[in-house]
């Protein structure tokens, strides 16, 4: 996509204001710095498993002689991880989120390190 074509289509799209940005998560820079069209406002979902659903799970599925499928339809459908709230949400610019050695432990310790600064 053109350049000019990419400002037009911007043009027609849902804002995002001066007031929402903030410094990329991985390389505080601004999310404008290496002249990408595009950066991400990432929310990290991390759930946590509850092992006394999935050991209950595990027990009807026994129970039904490993049919998985069956044990899913005929038990109580149990959630078996839960979503702790509130979800973190952050930007990324354009160039790291090309980075394929985006390893997740760095954004987990670099969300840590945001929460504790306030
Ligand atoms: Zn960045």
């Amino acid at each position: 996509m053109e350049r000019q074509e990419a400002r037009d289509l911007v043009r027609n799209m849902k804002g995002f204001k001066q007031s929402e940005l903030e410094a990329c998560l991985l390389c505080d820079k601004g999310m404008a710095h290496s002249q990408d069209l595009d950066f991400y406002r990432v929310t990290l979902e991390r759930f946590m498993i509850d092992y006394g659903a999935v050991q209950r799970q595990a027990g009807l599925e026994t129970s039904m002689g490993a049919a998985a499928g069956l044990a899913q339809i005929m038990g109580p459908d149990e959630d078996l991880a839960k979503l702790p709230s509130p979800q973190p949400s952050f930007l990324v610019c354009g160039k790291c989120a090309m980075d394929k050695k985006l390893p997740l432990p760095r954004i987990s310790e670099r969300l840590a390190t945001r929460d504790e600064e306030g």
